[in-house]
């Protein structure tokens, strides 16, 4: 039995499912349509706990991994682009707060992305620096006792909307993995600006845009972790992120299942509901087994985390595996809704764009190949 099919998690997972049914799915397409985050949603989400149920109870999370896992999996199973911010601001920002950062800084930032009243974001690819991460040239230098920033991120989930930014840098001259440094900067700060979301395929309630960094001058309060760890610590959460990823493919699968298995038993052609054609049952079969595969993968997989093991390898595995899983079965819902599958009107239409972002983000299907490769050939 998976750890999440327990009772309590299955209570939460229906009362998760009830919410987002009530308060997203009414308005997931037109968040997309109109590429504008819910923000009030994720609100009234944080208000039950939603938000952030992995994060320290000290600033008013549950410490609960697999609360996070169940919330996320059905986030994804109503709207992609809402769960990718959410995301963004409890898991990519905050879970990196509270990990690496000090005590003042937790008690600063973690209580307002709980609450869902702050939006959080985590940057490090840039215009030049994308699956080849240690070639960022965001730079850092001691100015005195003070931080002086200079650089520009690209692609960041969150940059046009959000409070708070984890940002990478390193110091000039350093090359790989030394010298890097994270910064909890904010918005209002001298120097930090960002620009108008990105037009973009999939994912489109949730805004992406750009950060420029001109002369940005902080403290060390502001630093994340200790001076020149910035690259191994977040190679340390990126494992930890990785988990999680795989989640999305298994919701936006499991609502392509949904919707096509109830269009395929309404819809009648020669005389009779598709779903009676061999053709429409092998490919729900195919669909429903390549899902429940990858589904147990990801919570062998979100156990593993918990317990503290070295990820590394099942996190690519997971990702690779899963992604392929919810492409083939965007385009495979589509097929046999037909028509009708490719119209705005139905969601598998708004799934199919939104399932392409998982075999890019957080490293593309090229990369978790090399890493697993790696592991295997060490
Ligand atoms: C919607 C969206 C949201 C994002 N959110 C964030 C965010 O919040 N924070 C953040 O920091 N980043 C974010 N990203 C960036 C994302 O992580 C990168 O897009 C991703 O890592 C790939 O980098 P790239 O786009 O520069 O592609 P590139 O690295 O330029 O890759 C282009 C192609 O070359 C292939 N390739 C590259 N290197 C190799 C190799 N060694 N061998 C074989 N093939 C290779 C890739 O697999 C890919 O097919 C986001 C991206 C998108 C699209």
């Amino acid at each position: 039995m998976i750890l999440t099919d327990k009772e309590e998690y299955k209570r939460l997972r229906d009362e998760v499912r009830r919410f987002n049914l009530r308060e997203l799915a009414p308005r997931a397409a037109q968040c997309d349509e109109q590429e504008a985050f819910p923000l009030d949603v994720l609100k009234r989400a944080a208000d039950l706990g939603y938000v952030g149920p992995h994060l320290p109870e000290q600033y008013g999370g549950m410490s609960d991994y697999y609360a996070k896992a169940v919330v996320y999996e059905e986030n994804c199973r109503v709207s992609f682009g809402y769960n990718l911010s959410l995301n963004a601001s409890d898991l990519l920002f905050a879970n990196n707060v509270a990990r690496h950062g000090n005590e003042e800084q937790k008690q600063r930032y973690l209580p307002g992305i709980i609450k869902g009243t702050k939006l959080g974001c985590w940057a490090l690819t840039e215009p030049d620096a994308g699956s080849d991460a240690l070639s960022i040239t965001t730079t850092w230098k001691k100015d005195g006792s003070m931080y002086l920033i200079n650089g520009r991120k690209t692609f960041i989930t969150n940059a046009p909307i959000a409070d708070y930014f984890i940002v990478i840098a390193r110091k000039p001259g350093s090359i790989k993995a030394e010298g890097g440094c994270a910064f909890i900067l904010e918005r209002g700060m001298q120097g930090l600006s960002t620009g108008t979301p990105f037009k973009k395929l999939g994912g489109r309630c949730s805004p992406t845009g750009e950060i420029v960094l001109e002369d940005v001058r902080v403290s060390e309060d502001q630093l994340l972790g200790k001076e020149g760890s910035g690259f191994k610590d977040m190679f340390a959460s990126l494992d930890v992120e990785r988990a999680y990823t795989p989640l999305s493919s298994i919701g936006i699968a499991q609502a392509c299942l949904d919707e096509a298995a109830a269009y395929a038993k309404q819809r009648k052609q020669f005389g009779s509901a598709i779903a009676e054609f061999q053709l429409i049952q092998e490919k729900l079969a195919v669909m429903a087994s390549k899902l429940e595969v990858a589904r147990h993968y990801v919570y062998h997989l979100i156990e593993l985390m918990v317990q503290g093991k070295r990820i590394t390898r099942e996190a690519a595995i997971a990702k690779l595996f899963a992604s392929d899983m919810v492409n083939r079965a965007a385009r495979e819902a589509i097929q046999i809704m037909g028509g009708y599958g490719y119209m705005r009107e139905y969601n598998v239409e708004r799934y199919f764009r939104d399932a392409k972002l998982l075999e890019i983000g957080a490293g593309t299907s090229e990369i978790q190949k090399l890493i697993i490769a790696r592991e295997l050939l060490k």
